[in-house]
C-alpha cells in the first residue's frame, strides 16, 4: 500500500473516537461518535444589516454524548433538563454554522470548519460555498475565533495540502495563537488535547506568513469587530457587525447549546477550557445581548443558529429568530 499524508493522517487517527473524544472530555464510547447523521450541504441562510450581508452556511454536525453538555452536573439532573426540553439524553447533536459576512469590497469568512479528518459527518463547507454560487476565492479575510478542530482544521484541504481560501488574510487572537503554536505544547498540556495542538499546528502552521495576532476590540473591517470572549479556550474572541444601527454578535463557541447555554450558564461544557472565565463570558454576553437586544449567530445552535436573548427568571432564554 502507498502511504501518503492522508494515510499517515487517517491512521494517526484511527483511533479517533476515543481520542478526540477524550479531548471534549467524554466518556469513550467508540462508534457511537462516528455514526453520527450524515449531513449535506444546503443552501445558505441569509440576513441583511444596513448595507452588509450575513451569509450562514452548514459545514455539517457533529453528535458527542450527552455528558460533554455539562461536567459539573450529576447525570439525572442534566438527563432530567435534556428531557423537559425534547432532547435525547444520550447523545447531543450540534450544528456547524459558519458565517460569512459581505461588507463593501471585504469578504469575511468566520472559522474554516473541521475539514474531512475529524467527523465524518463535517467539512461541508466546500460543498456548501458550491451550492450557495459562492467562490472561497473570493474570500478576503478568516477570522479564526479559536483553534479547535471544528474551528480551523478546515484551512487546509490535507488531500493536497491545498489552502481551502488561498486570497485570505488569517486573524486570531493573539493569546490563542501563542496557547497552541507553543513549541512545547506538547509538554506543557495534557494529552488529551495533543491531537487538537498537532492539528491546530498543521492548519495554523501552513499559513502562518498570512496570519495577523491580534488583541481585544480589533477592527477587520470598518464594522466587524473581534471582541474578547476567554474561556471556552484561552483566547477566544467573538466577532461583532454593526451596520444601519443594528448589531449582530457571532458567537464562535461562547454559548453552544440552545438552552443549556442560557437557562443554565453556570453547567460546564467540557470542551471549555478555562471553565470559570467561560461562564463569567457567558453571564457578561448573556446580559448584553438581552439588554442590547442583540442579534446572535451561534456556531453550534440549531441551523441556522440566528436568534436573540430574553431575560427568564434568574437567567436567560434563547429564542430563534423567524
Ligand atoms: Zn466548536
Amino acid at each position: 500500500m502507498t502511504i501518503s499524508r492522508r494515510t499517515i493522517l487517517g491512521g494517526g487517527l484511527a483511533a479517533p473516537a476515543t481520542l478526540r473524544l477524550a479531548a471534549l472530555g467524554g466518556a469513550a464510547t467508540g462508534g457511537a461518535l462516528l455514526s453520527s447523521p450524515a449531513r449535506a450541504a444546503q443552501d445558505a441562510h441569509r440576513l441583511t444589516l444596513g448595507a452588509t450581508e450575513l451569509i450562514v452556511l452548514t459545514d455539517g454536525g457533529l453528535s458527542l454524548p450527552a455528558s460533554t453538555l455539562a461536567g459539573n452536573v450529576e447525570e439525572a439532573e442534566r438527563s432530567a433538563f435534556l428531557a423537559a426540553g425534547g432532547f435525547d439524553t444520550a447523545m447531543r447533536d450540534s450544528a456547524l454554522n459558519i458565517t460569512l459576512i459581505r461588507s463593501g469590497d471585504a469578504l469575511v469568512l468566520v472559522d474554516t470548519g473541521a475539514g474531512m479528518n475529524f467527523f465524518e459527518s463535517a467539512g461541508l463547507l466546500a460543498d456548501s460555498f458550491d451550492v450557495a454560487g459562492l467562490d472561497r476565492e473570493a474570500v478576503t479575510h478568516v477570522v479564526l475565533t479559536h483553534a479547535h478542530p471544528d474551528h480551523v482544521w478546515g484551512i487546509i484541504d490535507d488531500f493536497d495540502e491545498a489552502e481551502r481560501f488561498p486570497n485570505a488574510g488569517y486573524l486570531i487572537g493573539a493569546r490563542e495563537w501563542d496557547f497552541w503554536m507553543d513549541p512545547d505544547f506538547l509538554v506543557n498540556n495534557p494529552e488529551e488535547l495533543h491531537s487538537f495542538g498537532l492539528g491546530a499546528q498543521r492548519n495554523l502552521g501552513a499559513v502562518a506568513e498570512k496570519v495577523t495576532r491580534v488583541g481585544a476590540d480589533h477592527s477587520v473591517v470598518p464594522g466587524v469587530t473581534m471582541i474578547a470572549t476567554p474561556g471556552h479556550t484561552p483566547g477566544h474572541m467573538s466577532v461583532l457587525v454593526e451596520d444601519g444601527g443594528e448589531q449582530v454578535l457571532v458567537l464562535g463557541d461562547a454559548l453552544t447549546h440552545p438552552t443549556i447555554s442560557f437557562e443554565r450558564p453556570d453547567w460546564q461544557p467540557t470542551s471549555d477550557q478555562v471553565p470559570e472565565q467561560a461562564i463569567a463570558t457567558r453571564r457578561a454576553l448573556l446580559d448584553r445581548a438581552a439588554t442590547d437586544r442583540l442579534m446572535l449567530i451561534g456556531y453550534h445552535l440549531p441551523w441556522p443558529g440566528v436568534g436573540r436573548v430574553e431575560a427568564k427568571d434568574a437567567a436567560w432564554r434563547y429564542v430563534p429568530a423567524g
